[in-house]
């Protein structure tokens, strides 16, 4: 393993934690209320296992099959945690149940009922995110929440969500429109903060403490407005290798 790659990698890990602290004391919040998730999708195993000898361990992953490969060509006490963050189709359900820890993009009811399923069948409780849309992108996941008139057609959904045994919803995430200016960004972690306020309100049996938001352009920004995970891949691991995306996919 190239000890450049690790010493780059620790250098860019301990900035990208600094600027989260940073962000976190402008707004009078306690930097360790604040989760980097390093996103190494696309990324070969190398990447990963330099990584790790750089001290991270806790890594995001977008496709079921990729994350699950990786996983699998660690040391099973390697002592890293796995998300996935990504959207999961039907038929990789049973993988994640399997092998990751939190799932940040729930999606859909049907989804959460056979993630339900699988887990009961482990034994198990798989914590979840629900992912929102909030920029009503055709090409994002997500519950439909761009404006208020959609604010509570997902309603009947989370309270099906939040019956189902072997789930347990922990919060809300959300990949908003790409901008150019991060700053733009801001509208849309507040909305999702406001979200979350709402269906505090609306389910206070239900845990909502986690608020999955942020990517490398912008992570400082979901800070400010109360991220506690952010998921950061190219500003920490470089550039992403399309070509493993694919086949991947
Ligand atoms: C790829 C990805 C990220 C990380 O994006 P970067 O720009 O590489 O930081 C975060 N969240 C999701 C859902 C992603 O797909």
């Amino acid at each position: 393993m190239s000890s450049d790659l690790v010493a780059s990698l620790r250098r860019r890990y301990q900035y990208t934690l600094e600027q989260i602290a940073l962000a976190a004391r402008r707004v009078g919040r306690p930097p360790e209320s604040v989760r980097l998730v390093v996103v190494t999708k696309s990324q070969p195993l190398e990447v990963v296992q330099a990584a790790i000898e750089a001290g991270i361990r806790c890594f995001g992953e977008n496709y079921p099959e990729e994350g699950v490969t990786k996983i699998q060509s660690l040391p099973r006490q390697s002592g890293v945690e796995w998300h996935m963050i990504g959207h999961v189709q039907s038929r990789k359900a049973r993988l994640v149940t399997d092998h990751f820890e939190l799932l940040h993009s729930l999606d859909s009811l049907k989804l959460a009922q056979r993630l339900d399923r699988f887990a009961a069948e482990r034994n198990r409780v798989l914590p979840v995110l629900l992912e929102l849309n909030l920029g009503g992108e055709a090409s994002k996941s997500g519950w439909d929440a761009s404006d208020d008139s959609r604010r509570n057609a997902f309603l009947p959904d989370v309270q099906a969500i939040l019956a189902l045994p072997n789930l347990r919803v922990q919060g809300l995430m959300t990949m908003p429109p790409l901008e150019t200016n991060p700053e733009d960004a801001r509208r849309f972690f507040r909305r999702l903060r406001l979200l979350r306020d709402h269906l505090a309100s609306i389910f206070p049996q239900a845990d909502w403490r986690e608020l999955s938001m942020g990517t490398s352009a912008d992570y400082p920004v979901a800070v400010e407005e109360g991220a506690t995970l952010v998921r950061v891949g190219t500003a920490i691991v470089g550039a992403r290798q399309y070509k493993s995306e694919k086949e991947a996919s």
